[in-house]
């Protein structure tokens, strides 16, 4: 008897998946008829729909590789469960065929065991390429026409919404959490509303994010930026337009729908690009919309300016924006350029970052100074790239972290004796009252009268000390919770910040960096740790 391994993949963000137990019962189905024994199963649940990570696909060719398993088949439900594209099919090919493992297709019929098995996997695959470039044509398609009729076009369900099990109306619904949603808008657009501190609050709320656990500013800055959420009148309409947006579906305005965005995202091999904005299409939406228009623009707006402030028109970007303080003064060092004439008579463009005390208020306040940007932000990169693998600094992170989890234990410890004080005199209350309604005598009852007052004037007390305590543990548990978000971001950073986006960089720096001083030359940065 020959013996296989299946390997399974399931896509939860396609609305046709088959699911990994029926792809396991019909490869067991196939393995019975063709006397092969199953011998284990390796399976991969994509969440993303994106399929970039398989850790078990990953694993199951280590194991190949290093020959920690030693079989005659290895099966799959289809093709695509195994590979994305032809050449990723023929490199895993190679590595079976070295290992003498054969491959079957059990849907598609073929083994290659077989030489007609083998040349049909060839044609299968230049299929199956094809075919994906298709269905990608097709999902395009699919997704213009839907966004004619504003239908939500899948994906994991935003925050906020629920999938509406009726047939009738719209897919997705307003739900509980929708409240959450006008809260984070309306902080936003608090004073010291930012996305940090958005998130920073929500966590010490412990408001649940969108994938269930604690914020960070990635997941806060899409919730204010999400036209899903924006109800659609006269004013949000006009605002996408002025934006550059085509809006589709306008004519299905009731006052009541949101919106939604379509086309953002263009797919480059296993991830995403954001699309130039021109080519972005907006939809009054079927669905119910969350946020008041107004609410909505002005929380676009105050964006647009935090993000532009320092920069004047058409200069790019600075990565530092927000975070540069002058050591003189204590302002903030804003972004700015200009351009020098080289001998050869062309332009040299210098970014730098500028303390405008001097410009604004004279010498009084602040002499001023400047630093070039790339200097700076090479400076500064470098700093964080050192700390990152600075096991002294990780290890005093982590220290901070746990002394901040004992001092938790500890407010619980007080809270537990506080509570057991509190139900100590709870029953010693009950016993004098007891004793009342057994006795008869006046002055007893005036004693006892007064015990009870007092008793209960303590339990007053202890009940305000518990409140206090809890309020602390609140703030100290949100503390640990973010350095613990802080903390992993940073033994991130060596392996994610090269491949992140420009506004990626810059929310990082923001989630890790509480300051950057300059002082003439030198650079301090002090983190959010500290
Ligand atoms: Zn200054």
């Amino acid at each position: 008897m020959k013996n296989g391994i299946a390997y399974i993949r399931v896509s939860k963000a396609r609305a046709n998946m088959i699911t990994q137990d029926t792809q396991l019962e019909k490869i067991e189905q196939y393995c019975s008829l063709h006397d092969i024994e199953l011998l284990s199963t390796y399976m991969d649940l994509d969440f993303s729909g994106r399929s970039t990570n398989r850790p078990d696909f990953q694993k199951l060719f280590y194991d190949i590789e290093n020959d920690n398993i030693d079989v005659d088949y290895l099966l799959v439900y289809k093709l695509d469960r195994f590979a994305r594209s032809v050449n990723d099919f023929h490199e895993y090919m190679d590595i079976l065929d070295k290992h003498d493992i054969n491959f079957v297709s059990i849907t598609q019929h073929f083994d290659t065991s077989t030489p007609m098995g083998r040349l049909v996997r060839n044609i299968l695959v230049d299929f199956a390429q094809f075919e994906s470039e298709m269905v990608g044509e097709r999902v395009r398609d699919n997704m213009l026409q839907n966004a004619q009729n504003g239908v939500w076009n899948g994906g994991p369900v935003p925050l906020g919404f629920s999938l509406n099990e009726d047939e009738k109306g719209p897919n997705i619904i307003p739900n509980g959490r929708a409240k959450d949603i006008i809260k984070f808008y309306n902080w936003y657009l608090e004073s010291d509303g930012t996305i940090r501190n958005n998130s920073m609050r929500a966590n010490k709320q412990r408001i649940p994010s969108s994938t269930g656990s604690v914020w960070n500013p990635n997941q806060m800055s899409r919730i204010l930026k999400n036209p899903i959420y924006c109800i659609a009148d006269k004013e949000s309409i006009k605002y996408f337009e002025d934006q550059g947006f085509e809006v589709l579906n306008k004519q299905a305005n009731d006052g009541k729908r949101g919106f939604i965005r379509y086309n953002r995202r263009k797919p480059t091999g296993t991830t995403s690009v954001v699309r130039d904005k021109s080519k972005w299409l907006i939809a009054v939406a079927e669905h119910e919309g969350i946020v008041p228009s107004e609410l909505y623009i002005k929380a676009q707006k105050k964006r647009d300016k935090r993000k532009n402030k320092p920069v004047r028109a058409g200069t790019g970007k600075s990565l530092l924006a927000w975070l540069t303080k002058c050591s003189k003064c204590g302002r903030a060092m804003t972004y700015s350029y200009s351009y020098s004439k080289l001998a050869d008579g062309t332009k040299k463009r210098y970014n730098y970052y500028k303390c405008r005390g001097k410009q604004q208020q004279g010498t009084i306040t602040c002499e001023g100074q400047t630093v070039k940007a790339e200097q700076l932000e090479k400076v500064v990169l470098n700093k964080l790239h050192s700390l990152c693998n600075d096991n002294d600094f990780l290890n005093g992170s982590r220290g901070k972290i746990n002394s901040l989890s004992e001092h938790i234990n500890q407010l619980k410890e007080q809270r537990k004796e506080i509570n057991s004080k509190i139900n100590q005199l709870i029953s010693e209350e009950e016993n004098l009252i007891n004793t009342l309604k057994r006795s008869n005598s006046e002055r007893l009852l005036v004693i006892i009268e007064e015990k009870v007052e007092e008793l209960n004037k303590s339990r007053l007390e202890l009940e305000a000390q518990l409140e206090e305590i809890q309020t602390q543990l609140l703030d100290y548990e949100a503390e640990e919770y973010n350095k613990q978000i802080i903390l992993s971001h940073l033994r991130d950073f060596n392996n994610s910040f090269d491949s992140m986006s420009f506004e990626e960089k810059r929310e990082f720096l923001q989630s890790v960096i509480n300051k950057i001083i300059y002082n003439e030359g030198d650079v301090k940065l002090e983190l959010f740790f500290s």
